[in-house]
């Protein structure tokens, strides 16, 4: 497409959009009496209007019903994680016994590393990429530890090439054949935080394979966001959370997949709880752990309904919506940001300042993020964007990381993004 750095482009962008109606299906913060440009929704997505009635219901048959609610209510919460079995699988492309909701993030990153991250004498070696979320360097480091092997020796971390920002997904596949049979894991943020750069999933997972290993994603910043095919790609596990791209709420539960191929496997070593024991026992209050065959079989205590609720809200809404429409629109929004951003920067006309945008330029190795260096500018700069109603997210010393959303931002917004920044610049 080509774009134009207009109003009037911009409007008319908006006007044909097919998603146009969502926008207002959220709450747009208000701050000093205007709408804010949210471009954080890969922080904390916005809330839908929908989700206060969710969690509504669940108060009112908690109030109506005590602890008949998990049986009695309209949404019974014995079975409350299995709604999102079908709408979850659609979005990060699994089947449904490959899905479950419990817990949160890092919490389902250490479960998963249980029962994927088997150290044995000779094969014990993990492999992320450097400068990881922190929470996951945290987990990886200490799953090391927890084995006895020291971190120093277990952990290969794989950099961008000297003086590039992105990774090469073949000094990945590189690193894992030059590990060969002493790798037992892979373990990488399928999308990374800071650069918003997308792995090849499909060829890393391959090449994992090809030499033993078992490999998972953390896909904080892939579900909702980009095209997973976790089950045709045959990741052996994954999980995200939802208050993200997904929009269901601070702190709100996360996803786990774990392959067809291991999830009725009951042999599996995992940690347990009574939520994770076949549905027929439960109840009995009986010795002897006999998993569900499925990835339920990992949950461990009862559903955080109220949390749950929020989810629901948002996962509706994606299930209304669905991944191929707002894979499309995402592309053209970001592409917009990255053409507003490029055109601003090819106006600066002093030598020590520009604007570098350190996301893939490849549509397909990048989802909804765009992050830029502002060379030759300080936290001023964002203070200043901040000031006139845009939220975006600012890492020391000098990156904004952005994120147009295509259920609710609007083409309007990235170019009224670029009139604040281009007024801020100067
Ligand atoms: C956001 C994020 C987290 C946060 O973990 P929580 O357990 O939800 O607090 C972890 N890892 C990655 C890659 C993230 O992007």
């Amino acid at each position: 497409m080509t774009y134009e750095n207009s109003l009037e482009f911009a409007l008319k962008l908006d006007e044909q959009d097919e998603l146009k109606s969502y926008r207002d299906k959220f709450h747009i913060p208000v701050i000093n009496g205007k709408e804010i440009i949210y471009f954080t929704g890969n922080s904390l997505g916005l809330q839908p209007k929908s989700t206060k009635d969710y969690i509504n219901q669940e108060l009112d048959d908690w109030a109506q019903w005590g602890v008949e609610g998990h049986f009695l209510g309209k949404n019974p919460w014995f079975a409350y994680h299995e709604m999102f079995a079908k709408p979850i699988s659609k979005i990060v492309g699994a089947t449904e016994q490959e899905v479950v909701v419990m817990n949160n993030l890092t919490v389902n990153l250490n479960l998963l590393l249980v029962s994927f991250y088997r150290p044995t004498t000779t094969r014990y070696k993990i492999l992320c990429e450097a400068k990881a979320f922190p929470s996951d360097q945290y987990a990886l480091e200490m799953q090391v530890r927890n084995t006895g092997l020291n971190p120093d020796e277990a952990i290969i971390e794989i950099a961008p090439r000297e003086g590039e920002r992105t990774i090469h997904n073949e000094d990945i596949i590189t690193a894992i054949e030059e590990a060969g049979d002493t790798l037992a894991c892979v373990m990488i943020g399928g999308v990374n935080y800071f650069t918003g750069q997308v792995f090849d999933m499909k060829a890393i997972t391959e090449a994992a394979h090809k030499v033993g290993a078992n490999c998972g994603f953390d896909l904080a910043h892939g579900a909702g966001n980009i095209e997973l095919k976790l089950h045709d790609w045959e990741v052996d596990f994954a999980c995200w959370c939802s208050y993200k791209y997904l929009n269901s709420g601070p702190g709100g539960v996360s996803g786990v997949f774990i392959h067809e191929k291991h999830c009725n496997n009951t042999e599996l070593p995992r940690f347990a709880g009574w939520w994770g024991q076949e549905k027929e026992t439960r109840f009995l209050m009986e010795k002897g752990f006999n998993p569900i065959k499925s990835a339920e079989g990992w949950q461990m205590s009862n559903a955080p309904v109220l949390s749950m609720a929020a989810h629901k809200a948002a996962i509706d809404i994606f299930d209304e919506v669905g991944m191929e429409k707002l894979l499309k629109k995402q592309r053209i929004l970001s592409g917009y940001l990255e053409f507003i951003v490029d055109d601003i920067n090819s106006q600066l006309t002093t030598t020590d300042t520009s604007l570098e945008i350190i996301t893939p330029r490849n549509w397909k190795e990048r989802g909804c993020q765009v992050s830029v260096i502002a060379h030759g500018y300080g936290k001023d700069l964002f203070d200043e964007l901040t000031e006139e109603g845009i939220i975006s997210d600012w890492r020391e010393p000098n990156v904004i990381r952005m994120a147009p959303i295509p259920l609710y931002n609007s083409y309007e917004d990235i170019y009224r993004f670029g009139e604040i920044l281009t007024k801020a610049l100067k």
